[in-house]
């Protein structure tokens, strides 16, 4: 699930928690547990997809996406905009952006991937900017 730059795909894992879902193993208590924080990131700053909500299908799902680095909070920024996200990716040193799906609905959430960026990264994520 790795190359492509360090870059690293959740996909599976995340179905894999849907599939235990609707198979009743796991209740919407254990996978409904958005903190109030990235629930209103999701709503003020999120993407949203074209893709319905795999546990409440009420509404869309919408990634947020943190970047973690040197002389960011320890929690990680939340960028509120698409130029704030690529100015921290342009950063001269190395972050690594998470990318979480989030429900605002039913408070799914569950990690989509993970790039790093800035540093050594930045010239290939020109490079693969545009493709
Ligand atoms: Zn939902």
């Amino acid at each position: 699930m790795t190359g492509n730059g360090g870059r690293v795909e959740y996909r599976l894992a995340r179905n894999a928690v849907v599939k235990e879902f609707k198979r009743g193993r796991l209740s919407r208590l254990d996978v409904c547990d958005a903190h109030p924080e990235l629930i209103r990131a999701a709503l003020n700053v999120g993407t949203p997809l074209e893709e319905d909500c795999p546990i409440c299908a009420e509404v869309r799902v919408v990634h947020v996406t943190y970047v973690f680095g040197s002389r960011l909070p320890p929690h990680g920024r939340c960028p509120a905009t698409a130029a704030e996200l690529a100015r921290l990716c342009r950063r001269a040193d190395e972050v690594a952006c998470y990318v979480v799906e989030v429900c605002p609905e039913c408070r799914w959430n569950h990690l989509a991937r993970m790039y790093p960026a800035g540093g050594r990264h930045r010239a290939r994520l020109r490079a693969t900017a545009r493709g």
